[in-house]
């Protein structure tokens, strides 16, 4: 099976038994809730419970398949132009992986008729970061991500739910060096040793704040680093020893477009229309044409 996603164009693939999450788990996801370093994403607390036990996404969960697909660009974004998260430079990877995984599936399906199967890419309630280093793909960084070997940080992270029972990998030997690098360069004070707090995090409030935003959000949007971004904040991912040197990725798909090398935020002040249809495909539609030209906004004001 191992070499049948990996022939996905997946960077890494890796098995865990579904156990319950250890209470460490549960307990450090709960109290980040209870200190509302969540924000605004309500859905959260919901998860809470349903994070819990795999049963209430696939019931008979007896593996996770952990997957990590790299998105590490080919080239950058100018300096001179607004920030945009390598992330959103390609093509939705919503859209994309599971293009890429719907074959193997449908031999999976053909394969197992008797097992169920089910895909999570942000779809489910599921702890995607420890089952990732439960499955041994990679380690969990003081930056909260998880750093998979050819890719680091700059992967999306995808889980295999299914009822057949595999065997699971041993976890990476490897660790986070504890620099504290990530910390110190963010440039708000959202990243903590608790995880990161929402209300204060670039990535947050331009991607997935609604409206206007609070007079907390102001002040880190006021900061040199919010002034200078369109679309959420790479800072702790290019702080981290473990992301240098990384080859691209070799999903196309990822790959940035010239219009995404040249976007700058006068492009961000279209109608909704003349933005979805320019935007189409594009991650940056998660922030919402209204929330595009928010930031474009604040982000001119600042010149
Ligand atoms: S994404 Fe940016 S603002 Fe958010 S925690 Fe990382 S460095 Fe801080
Ligand atoms: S910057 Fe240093 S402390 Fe932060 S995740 Fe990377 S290795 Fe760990």
């Amino acid at each position: 099976m191992r070499t049948l996603l990996t022939g996905s164009g997946a960077a890494a693939v890796g098995f865990a038994a579904a156990m319950p999450p250890d209470v460490g788990e549960i307990d450090r996801f709960s109290r980040w809730i209870a200190r509302g370093d969540h924000a605004g994403m309500t859905y959260m607390e919901r998860h809470a419970t349903l994070r819990q036990s795999l049963d209430n996404v696939l019931p008979g969960t007896r593996t996770v398949v952990s997957m990590a697909f790299s998105f590490v660009p080919p080239q950058e974004r100018p300096q001179t132009l607004p920030a945009i998260a390598r992330y959103a430079y390609g093509r939705d990877y919503h859209k994309v992986i599971p293009g890429r995984l719907a074959e193997p599936l449908r031999r999976l399906r053909e394969s197992y008729p008797q097992e169920s199967f089910r895909l999570c890419i942000d779809s489910a309630p599921v702890a995607e970061r420890y089952w990732a280093v439960k499955a041994g793909i990679g380690f969990r960084g003081l930056n909260g991500s998880v750093i998979v070997d050819g890719c680091g940080c700059y992967c999306f992270l995808c889980e295999l739910l299914t009822t057949l029972e595999i065997e699971s990998d041993t976890p990476s030997g490897k660790h986070c060096l504890q620099c504290g690098e990530c910390l110190r360069r963010c440039p708000t004070g959202a990243l903590g040793s608790t995880g990161i707090d929402c209300r204060r995090c670039l990535s947050y409030l331009t991607i997935e704040h609604r409206g206007d935003w609070d007079a907390e959000g102001e002040r880190a949007m006021a900061t040199d680093a919010g002034r200078r971004t369109l679309f959420g904040c790479d800072i702790c991912l290019t702080a981290c020893p473990h992301n240098r040197n990384l080859p691209p990725s070799p999903i196309e798909e990822f790959h940035p477009s010239p219009d995404m090398l040249s976007l700058d935020a006068t492009s961000l002040f279209g109608s909704d229309r003349e933005l979805r249809q320019r935007l189409a495909g594009s991650p940056l539609l998660r922030a919402r044409p209204e929330g595009l030209r928010r930031n474009a906004a604040w982000n001119r004001n600042g010149e």
